[in-house]
C-alpha cells in the first residue's frame, strides 16, 4: 500500500477513535438501555462525514473504498456496544449503499444525500416471517397502479425498523422465485406503513429491531431501485458487502474480548498469583489469539479482493463463516477467566458474550455460507440426467 494511503487511513482511524471515545462510548450503556440510538447521533456522524464513507461523491459521500468502512466498523465496535455498530452500518451500508449504486439520480437526491448527512435514517427490509435464508421465497407484493406501487406484506428482524425514515424493501413484482423480486424505497411516513412493537433481543440492545407491516402502502414507481424484477441480483451483491462488514465486526469484537480477558488475567490474583500465572490459562488464551488471527487473516484476504474489485464471494463467505463460528468459543473462553463476574450484567464481557450469538445468523446464516462455499468450489455434483 502506498505511504500516502497508509497515512490517510491511519489519520482516519485516529480522528474516528477520538470521536468514538468522546461522543459514543460514554453513552453506550444509556443507548443499550433505551434499545435504540438517538437521531442526534446520526446527525452528528453525518455532519462529520462518517455516514457517507463508501457512498458516492455525487451523493455527498466520500467515495472511499471498503478499507475505510473496515476502520469505521472496528472503531464503532471499540465502543463496547455491538448494537451501535449494527445500527450505523445497517443505515449507511445495508440500506443505502444499494440505492447509491443502482438507484436513479432522483433516488440518490431524495434518500442517499440526506442519509449521508444523517437527516434521514435507513433500514433494509428483506427478511419475512416465512422467508429468511430463502430470499427467493419472499411474499411482500408490490402491484403497479399507474405511477405507483401498492405494497402489502410484512418483514421481520429489521434493524432500525422503528427509527428508520425509509426502508429499502424487497418486494415481489413478478413471477414466483428470485426472478420476480424488486427493490423499492418505502418512506416510513407512507400511510399503511406500521412498525410493530420493538422486538426484544438477547443482545445488540442499542440496535433497534422491528417487525414492519405494509397495508396498501402507495409508493411512487420512481422509488424502484434498478430494474423491475432485477432486485434479487442487487440483494445478493449487497450481501457481499454486508457479510464483509459482519466479518470485520466479529474480528473486532473478538479482539475486544481477548484484550479484556488478558487484562483481567494479569490483574486478578488467585492462590497468590495472577490467573494468567497458570499455564492452563496462558495456553487457553494462546489458542484464542491464534483463532482470532486466523479469522483476521481470512477477513483481510476477503477485504483485499473486494477492494480490488475481484470475485470474492467464496472468500467473504469463508471469512464470515469462520469468524462467526469461532466467536462463540472465543466469547466463552474469554468470559470464563472472569469467574462469577462473567455472569454479571454490568461486566462488559457479559454483553460482548451475548452479542456474539447473533453473528452466525445476521447477513446470512453459517449454513448459507457453507452452501456458497460448496457451490463456488466445485463441491456440488452435477445433477444426473434422468
Ligand atoms: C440481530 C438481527 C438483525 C437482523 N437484521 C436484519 C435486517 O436489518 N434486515 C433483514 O432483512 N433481515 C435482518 N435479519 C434477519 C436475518 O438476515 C435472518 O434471520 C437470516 O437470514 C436467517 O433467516 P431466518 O431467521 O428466517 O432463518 P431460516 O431461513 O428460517 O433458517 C432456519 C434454519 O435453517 C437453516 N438453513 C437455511 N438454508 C439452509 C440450507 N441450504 N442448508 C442447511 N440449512 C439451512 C438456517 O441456517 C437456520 O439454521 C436480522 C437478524 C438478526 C438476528
Amino acid at each position: 500500500m502506498p505511504d500516502h494511503i497508509a497515512d490517510e487511513l491511519a489519520m482516519f482511524r485516529q480522528t474516528l477513535r477520538e470521536f468514538v471515545s468522546a461522543e459514543i462510548t460514554p453513552h453506550a450503556l444509556d443507548w443499550e438501555e433505551a434499545g435504540r440510538l438517538p437521531r442526534s447521533l446520526f446527525a452528528r456522524m453525518g455532519g462529520l462525514g462518517y455516514l457517507g464513507v463508501r457512498l458516492s461523491e455525487a451523493s455527498g459521500g466520500a467515495g472511499r473504498d471498503f478499507r475505510y468502512t473496515k476502520i469505521l466498523v472496528e472503531e464503532l465496535v471499540g465502543s463496547g456496544s455491538l448494537g451501535i455498530a449494527v445500527s450505523i452500518l445497517a443505515h449507511a451500508e445495508f440500506a443505502t449503499k444499494v440505492v447509491d449504486r443502482a438507484g436513479s439520480d432522483d433516488l440518490r437526491k431524495r434518500f442517499v444525500a440526506p442519509a449521508v448527512r444523517g437527516e434521514l435514517i435507513g433500514a433494509l427490509g428483506v427478511t419475512e416471517p416465512d422467508a429468511g435464508s430463502d430470499v427467493g421465497a419472499i411474499r411482500t407484493r408490490a402491484v403497479r397502479d399507474g405511477d405507483e406501487y401498492v405494497v402489502n406484506g410484512s418483514k421481520t428482524f429489521i434493524s432500525n425498523g422503528n427509527i428508520a425514515d425509509y426502508v429499502t424493501t424487497a418486494v415481489r413484482t413478478g413471477e414466483a422465485g428470485p426472478r420476480g423480486i424488486s427493490l423499492v424505497v418505502i418512506p416510513t411516513h407512507t400511510p399503511g406503513f406500521t412498525a410493530a412493537a420493538r422486538l426484544r433481543k438477547i443482545g445488540t440492545h442499542a440496535s433497534d429491531t422491528a417487525e414492519i407491516v405494509f397495508e396498501d402502502c402507495r409508493v411512487p414507481a420512481a422509488n424502484l431501485v434498478g430494474d423491475e424484477n432485477g432486485g434479487f441480483r442487487l440483494i445478493m451483491q449487497g450481501f457481499e458487502g454486508e457479510r464483509l462488514v459482519l466479518s470485520v465486526m466479529i474480528c473486532a469484537q473478538m479482539r475486544l474480548m481477548f484484550d479484556a480477558a488478558r487484562r483481567y488475567g494479569l490483574e486478578r490474583d488467585v492462590f497468590g498469583h495472577p490467573v494468567l500465572g497458570f499455564q492452563a490459562w496462558q495456553h487457553r488464551l494462546a489458542d484464542v489469539l491464534t483463532t482470532i488471527e486466523a479469522a483476521e487473516a481470512l477477513t483481510e484476504r476477503a477485504v483485499d479482493l473486494y477492494v480490488r474489485g475481484e470475485e470474492a464471494n467464496s472468500e467473504i463467505s469463508m471469512a464470515k463463516l469462520f469468524s462467526a463460528e469461532a466467536a462463540v468459543g472465543v466469547a466463552h473462553d474469554c468470559a470464563q477467566i472472569f469467574g462469577g463476574s462473567r455472569y454479571m450484567e454490568e461486566n462488559l464481557i457479559a454483553r460482548l458474550q451475548r452479542d456474539s450469538l447473533a453473528f452466525s445468523v445476521g447477513a446470512g446464516t453459517s449454513e448459507v455460507m457453507r452452501e456458497i462455499i460448496a457451490r463456488t468450489n466445485g463441491l456440488v455434483p452435477p445433477r444426473k440426467a434422468t
